[in-house]
């Protein structure tokens, strides 16, 4: 069926990044009787999802995420199970490089947050840390605390996981079908108007990652996110970086790094993150350019820091470019909740650059809310109404969501 003239569904979601199929996924396993359409304008798992780094990291500092990650490794399993398939995930562990006081302050809390969450986590030598590792050159490494359960994925894979589970439980996913414009009525939210037809519905999710604010702003919801570029670099081959070795993450670097095809994926977080207002994003990323340079003055800008880790990143050799836009929020929470005034439209929305990682725990959150239950999670640090009044187009705004990024020193 091309055609959605006069649909009718209990759920729409618009957007099939990995929010959107994970909630697909979610909504049609414990809502079987409920009728779901998902609307993706291009192909699923295109933007941001296929360009991730994919680290699942569950131990942070923000606690309320952990529980949100704990599903989606939880989820990983019953998907492969009910696929038969496996997403070869890499269960490789993370390493947490502290150098500073500070960060050795940050990192004792962190294996205390570890031991809450009963997560396996140590202590290790500069001289482990370098045999598993034989990159990393530290020469003033303070504490390395490992976490040997932390992983990353191909987040594809794990986008369209989620989406073909969801078609097998009777979820209708429309590719190359773009949403235009919510239809409001009294309040509430009745349906979308596609390039396709409308469809009607009991509620409505926007899951449309740096364009969720275009759509937002139809229901008079100014959405306190805005995109801010992620960009990292894949080095040449070279037996310095083991497939089987850790993430590495460098707080002091701002910086994170782990094993790809025989090279190291490295990203970093800029000096001034670039963030750009979403009206100003073409409709389809395939062939933007994020960057002219391919991030190299950035990289440039940052790379003394990193190089007290990494020296050999000054002639490494950078084979691939990434980069991708991802919604920032001031204070690195997500952004993600029932839309205030309109309890039918549900934003899945802020990802902050941890959307691989928590899409489990978010899946099964819009999935109940939708439903109109309990959110089985505490979603009350991402709500939308935390900022006041906000103009999410405004340059001001734009430049507070790309520094918070810059700020940021987690995985
Ligand atoms: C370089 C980079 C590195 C990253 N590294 C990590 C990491 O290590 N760990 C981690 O957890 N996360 C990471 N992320 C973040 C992660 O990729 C995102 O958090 C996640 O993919 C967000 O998913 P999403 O579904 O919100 O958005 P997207 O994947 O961008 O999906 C949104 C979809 O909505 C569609 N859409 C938009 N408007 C419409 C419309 N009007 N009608 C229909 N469809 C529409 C778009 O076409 C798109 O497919 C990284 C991101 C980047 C860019």
């Amino acid at each position: 069926m091309t055609d959605l003239s006069a649909g009718k569904a209990d759920l729409v979601i618009i957007g099939g990044g990995i929010f959107g199929c994970a909630i697909a996924y979610y909504y049609s396993r414990n809502h079987p009787q409920k009728k779901i359409v998902l609307v993706e304008r291009n192909e699923i798992c295109g933007a941001a999802t296929s360009r991730a780094a994919a680290l699942i990291t569950r131990i942070r500092s923000k606690k309320h995420f952990i529980p949100l990650s704990l599903e989606t490794y939880r989820v990983i399993g019953e998907l492969e199970c009910q696929l038969g398939e496996s997403l070869d995930t890499k269960r490789v562990g993370v390493m947490h490089v502290a150098s500073s006081e500070t960060n050795v302050t940050a990192l004792q809390e962190l294996m205390d947050i570890a031991d809450e969450f009963n997560q396996p986590a140590e202590y290790i030598s500069y001289e482990d840390a370098n045999r598993m590792s034989p990159w990393l050159q530290a020469i003033e490494p303070l504490k390395i605390g490992f976490m040997q359960g932390e992983a990353y994925c191909d987040p594809y894979l794990l986008g369209t996981f989620f989406a073909r589970c969801a078609r097998m439980n009777g979820a209708d996913i429309r590719q190359g079908v773009e949403a235009l414009n919510l239809i409001l009525d009294k309040g509430r939210v009745t349906g979308v108007s596609t390039a396709k037809g409308k469809i009607y519905a009991g509620s409505v999710i926007i899951a449309t990652g740096a364009w969720a604010p275009l759509l937002a702003d139809q229901a008079g919801i100014a959405l306190p996110m805005a995109p801010v570029r992620s960009q990292y670099w894949i080095t040449a081959k070279d037996s310095l970086y083991p497939p089987d070795s850790p993430i590495v993450l460098l707080p002091d670097a701002h910086a994170y790094a782990r094993p790809e095809g025989g090279g190291l994926l490295f990203g970093i977080r800029e000096k001034n993150s670039f963030s750009v207002s979403p009206k100003d994003i073409p409709r389809d990323i395939t062939d933007f350019s994020f960057s002219p340079d391919r991030g190299i003055q950035d990289l440039s800008e940052v790379i003394d820091r990193l190089g007290r880790f990494f020296p050999k990143v000054y002639e490494a050799g950078l084979k691939y470019y990434i980069a991708g836009f991802c919604g920032y929020t001031p204070d690195n929470n997500l952004s993600m909740g029932p839309a205030p005034g309109i309890p039918n439209l549900l934003l899945a929305t802020g990802c902050v650059g941890a959307g691989i990682s928590v899409c489990g725990g978010v899946g099964l959150a819009f999935s109940e809310m939708a439903a109109g239950k309990p959110n089985p999670f505490d979603f009350s640090q991402f709500a939308l109404e935390r900022f006041g009044k906000i103009d999410p187009f405004d340059k001001e705004w734009l430049n507070q969501c790309g520094l918070a990024r810059s700020r940021k020193t987690s995985g």
